[in-house]
């Protein structure tokens, strides 16, 4: 196996308490040795890279995904969904369960590895369903789940509407040592809800979707977690009271994560106004004042990780075509508000988000919000302690999945550009400052961008 030396950046690995200037060799699918930048390693036989300028970091992990396989090869495929991964940065996601067939059985799991093993990009962890067929009914068996290959368990794109199978559920992971990972919806509120509950929902007729209908199943699931004691993560946060929920059931000694996605803590509801469609996910984009309240939690360390929930769409399911001559910068919804509640309503929920969620995080460190090392914390140290993976770390011995980053070079989203199959994205044209240059997985790399 060849040798890689990354040679003159700035190491920051949190897990071990390194800022600084390190070469960090890589070996046999390892990590060899992290020595002050300049110190004579015995790395004759590697390939240099110049990491100058550079930050080299444990590889990021993104603990929710959708890759759309099995089941819908126009949207996006375990291959393509994870180029696109190693392109953001990731060496690592985990792959939500609600695909077709769903992930709730060991054929699924193992097509899935199977498929991942093949792509030789970023790696795949599978999430198992918690109930057969997201029907939020019969649980699955947890064990055998695990051995197939699951880290953690959701129904993510549904909640888990009854409070004895969450309960139960909670139990059986918890017994494992899993987390069970919660989308955090009431129905009976949120009612198909397309848009967020306020001005912009209302000035195009578009049905509103409030945040009660999240803070209220934090509050219940919540309580549900402190009775049982199990470890319980709170998938994309978006609104201030769930928050305050989380502070809370902390204070109470719940065992409870939770992750924001870099649309919610950069966007707010108006950008339906721009982008239609590409706008509408689920929790929806909030107010700005729900946005703010993100960006403080991320700083103040309430919120322990970034997700993308990258959920990619063809346009069709988008019902872009009915919306794509009014949309975009420049134009303005107003003239179609006749009919938007219609195509709001039917349109697919979600956005793609692998190959923007790095430059978007950036920002957070350009604007001085946190410190790089908390960026590092967010994207890989703390998804990969929910998955229980042994990643996140650049300790010599570890296996060697590291993600060198550009932090000032300067791009713009070209969503045509995408090794994602599909392009709903609400940040087109956008300028953002950092990406990554270099992806490494088991000291294989798997994206080169300095050859783009
Ligand atoms: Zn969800």
């Amino acid at each position: 196996m060849n040798s890689i030396l990354l040679s003159g950046g700035r190491v920051i690995d949190p897990a071990n308490g390194l800022d600084g200037e390190y070469d960090v060799l890589v070996r046999d699918g390892g990590i060899a040795a992290v020595e002050r930048a300049g110190t004579r390693m015995n790395s004759q036989d590697a390939t240099v890279v110049d990491a100058k300028q550079c930050w080299i970091v444990p590889g990021l992990v993104d603990p929710h995904v959708h890759l759309r396989d099995p089941g819908f090869p126009e949207k996006e495929t375990i291959l393509s969904g994870l180029r696109a991964a190693a392109a953001g940065g990731f060496t690592t996601v985990a792959a939500m369960a609600n695909t077709s067939p769903v992930n709730d059985n060991p054929a699924t799991t193992r097509y899935m590895l199977e498929r991942a093993r093949e792509a030789r990009a970023a790696r795949l962890v599978p999430v198992s369903a918690v109930t057969r067929g997201l029907r939020g009914g019969e649980l699955v068996d947890f064990a055998a789940r695990a051995d197939a290959g699951a880290r953690l368990f959701s129904d993510d794109g549904m909640p888990v509407d009854d409070a004895m199978v969450l309960s139960r559920a909670l139990d059986e992971a918890g017994r494992l040592g899993y987390a069970v990972a919660l989308h955090e919806e009431d129905r009976a509120l949120s009612r198909d809800g397309a848009l967020n509950a306020g001005a912009v929902s209302e000035h195009l007729g578009v049905s509103g979707y409030a945040n009660a209908a999240e803070s209220q199943r934090v509050r219940r699931d919540l309580a549900i977690a402190i009775g049982s004691g199990a470890a319980v993560h709170v998938a994309h946060v978006s609104t201030a009271e769930s928050l305050e929920l989380i502070r809370a059931a902390r204070r109470q000694g719940a065992q409870v994560t939770c992750e924001v996605t870099p649309h919610h803590f950069t966007l707010d509801e108006s950008a339906a106004l721009t982008w239609g469609t590409n706008a509408k996910m689920n929790p929806p984009l909030r107010s700005r004042d729900d946005v703010e309240a993100l960006r403080t939690a991320i700083r103040d360390g309430t919120i322990d990780m970034i997700a993308t929930d990258h959920a990619p769409h063809d346009p069709k399911s988008k019902r872009m075509e009915q919306l794509g001559a009014f949309f975009g910068p420049g134009h303005s919804a107003v003239r179609l508000e006749h009919n938007a509640a219609a195509i709001f309503a039917h349109a697919a929920n979600g956005v793609v988000g692998l190959e923007t969620s790095l430059g978007l995080a950036l920002e957070l460190v350009h604007r001085s919000l946190i410190e790089p090392a908390r960026l590092v914390e967010m994207m890989s140290l703390k998804p990969a302690a929910l998955l229980r993976l042994e990643a996140g770390t650049l300790a010599e011995g570890a296996v060697a999945d590291v993600t060198v980053i550009d932090p000032n070079l300067e791009w713009i989203v070209a969503p045509e550009k995408f090794l994602s199959k599909s392009r709903n994205t609400p940040f087109a044209g956008m300028r953002l400052k950092g990406r990554a240059v270099l992806t490494i997985v088991a000291g294989e790399i798997v994206y080169d961008g300095r050859k783009a």
